[in-house]
């Protein structure tokens, strides 16, 4: 089995469910006792929320690229950022490291072609939501059809995100907030939702979202899992 590093900590709560995840496919794959070799490196996001707002990019690309080499050093195979905004810097990480590095984008258009869908509906942070990074990345990349919410849905999306999911609350209210918004993404044509914030899914999930729901937290540890495992878990299945 391979060693997954995680540059975490953004939020700390979105990092636990990385965890969680992980350890539960690894467990499910390999049955038994199994459990992930994992490193995870959980940074302090006040520091990180604060470049974000000052715009900060590529000052805050230093201090994970940092990280992500201290995890290669201690022995990391495969590098997960477990943010979608953060990976405004992936490419300043990439060109850091040696070892892979699973970008959280590609990782989830992948699995929204393979389902054969088109125009994805987004709800991440307004900075995700907003900038070509990401989006960008959806469409040239992988010719998806992206459509993000209007202005005061994108803004109430992302003060939930800062407001309340990083800091571990969980309001009936704002479940019911971004159910709304996801309908109204629906309405608008989307053939599916990303929950494009590793948070998102302390909210959404497949039972209150009428479209299939891809939560990147899941896939891309999942995706993890599947580098970290390569053979092992057919062969614990044969
Ligand atoms: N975890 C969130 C994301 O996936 C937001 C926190 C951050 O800005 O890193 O984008």
């Amino acid at each position: 089995m391979k060693t997954i590093g995680i540059i975490g900590g953004m939020s700390a709560e979105s990092t636990t469910h990385y965890y969680a995840r992980i350890n539960a496919q690894v467990r499910e794959r390999l049955g038994g006792l199994h459990a992930a070799e994992v490193i995870i490196w959980s940074l302090d996001f006040a520091e990180i929320a604060a470049m974000q707002e000052k715009g900060l990019w590529k000052e805050a690309g230093v201090r994970l690229v940092d990280v992500a080499v201290r995890l290669e050093r201690a022995g990391a195979d495969v590098i997960l950022l477990a943010t979608n905004t953060m990976h405004k810097v992936a490419d300043q990480i990439t060109a850091a490291i040696k070892v892979p590095f699973i970008h959280i984008a590609d990782a989830t258009a992948e699995k929204i072609k393979a389902g054969g869908l088109k125009r994805s509906g987004l709800m991440a942070t307004a900075y995700t939501m907003e900038q070509d990074f990401y989006v960008g990345r959806l469409r040239a990349r992988h010719g998806l059809d992206v459509i993000v919410p209007d202005a005061a849905d994108r803004a109430e999306t992302h003060r939930i995100i800062y407001d309340e999911l990083c800091k571990g609350i969980v309001a009936e209210s704002s479940r019911t907030a971004y159910e709304a918004i996801a309908a109204r993404l629906v309405g608008e044509g989307a053939d599916c939702l990303i929950l494009g914030c590793t948070e998102v899914g302390m909210l959404l999930n497949q039972t209150n979202v009428s479209v299939p729901v891809f939560d990147t937290t899941l896939i891309h540890a999942d995706r993890a899992v599947d580098f970290a495992l390569g053979g092992e878990a057919r062969m614990a299945a044969e």
